[in-house]
């Protein structure tokens, strides 16, 4: 224990750092790491490079998912002998699609006490340069690698009226794509890459115009998050449009075709058209 930290109750410090421009570290993130007694960091090469642009020595503990749950009691004692430990991840936020979830979830069980330094975080950074509305929204972290579960991953909120914020990586962005635009419809959307960098681009547009860019230009380099508009139902087509079309196309098609056919002509997501084909179909006095 140090001298400084037997003055003071121990506690934990989140301390969001920059993700890409060292400038966006705030002076009071600054100071915390300069009080702190340790830093529990995911991979020190990373956090050491921040240190030295501080001109600081810390020691350093590593705390990361695969010795999280060794660290996290070992953590938890020094916070509880007095000591104030500054938690960073290698960039942004932590616990945001980095480790420290559970390790704030038991020490606030245990009454210990928990602070945050915010600052820099990639998903709220696309989202607000995405132009896409921010009134509601739902930061969907990394999606599954495989298609069919991504697939099946996007079923589940391609009915929310929010905007929808993901990560990806450069190689997957076409299939990731490819499966977005599949499962929601022909949203509006963003490609944020490279944020507070020197190359830093969002690029707007509908995901069937990302995916011919991208499919075109190739995947981009660095690093990327995916922002997607709520279902087109809010400004395109009327419920009553939508039941016109579907009767229309119920006449001469199938249940899944007629579905499939005014999805694609609509641009709204497959299985919201569907549900409707099914209730109209019944309505209409036929079978599937
Ligand atoms: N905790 C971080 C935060 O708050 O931004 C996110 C950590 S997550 C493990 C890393 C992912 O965040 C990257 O794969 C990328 O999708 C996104 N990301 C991080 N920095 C970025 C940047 N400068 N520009 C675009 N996306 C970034």
């Amino acid at each position: 224990m140090t001298a400084t930290s037997q003055k003071r109750d121990g506690e934990l410090g989140l301390v969001a750092t920059p993700i890409g421009n060292l400038g966006d570290l705030s002076p009071r993130a600054a100071d915390y790491l300069k009080g702190a007694d340790a830093i529990a960091c995911e991979d020190s090469r990373i956090t050491i490079r921040l240190l030295q642009h501080l001109g600081l020595k810390k020691p350093l503990l590593s705390y990361h998912d695969h010795n999280a749950d060794e660290m996290r009691p070992k953590l938890i004692e020094r916070v509880s002998r007095g000591e104030r430990i500054a938690l960073v991840s290698d960039a942004g936020t932590p616990l945001i699609s980095d480790p420290g979830f559970k390790l704030v979830r038991e020490m606030t069980g245990l009454g210990l006490k928990v602070t945050a330094l915010p600052g820099p975080s990639a998903p709220v950074m696309a989202l607000i340069l995405s132009g896409l509305p921010t009134d509601r929204f739902l930061f969907l972290g990394f999606l599954d690698a495989k298609s069919a579960a991504r697939r099946a991953e996007l079923e589940e909120v391609a009915g929310l009226r929010a905007s929808l914020v993901l990560f990806e990586t450069a190689p997957r962005l076409t299939t990731a794509l490819a499966d977005l635009r599949g499962v929601l419809g022909n949203r509006p959307a963003a490609v944020a890459r490279e944020l507070t960098k020197m190359f830093e681009e969002v690029r707007r547009g509908s995901l069937q115009e990302l995916l011919d860019h991208y499919t075109q230009a190739g995947p981009p380099k660095g690093e990327i998050v995916i922002v997607i508009g709520p279902p087109l139902a809010d400004a395109g087509p009327s419920a009553d449009t939508l039941d016109d079309a579907l009767r229309k196309a119920l006449k001469a098609m199938r249940v899944k075709e007629a579905a499939e056919a005014v999805a694609a002509a609509t641009g709204l997501p497959k299985r919201q058209v569907y549900q409707r084909a099914l209730e109209l179909k019944q309505e209409m006095g036929g079978d599937a």
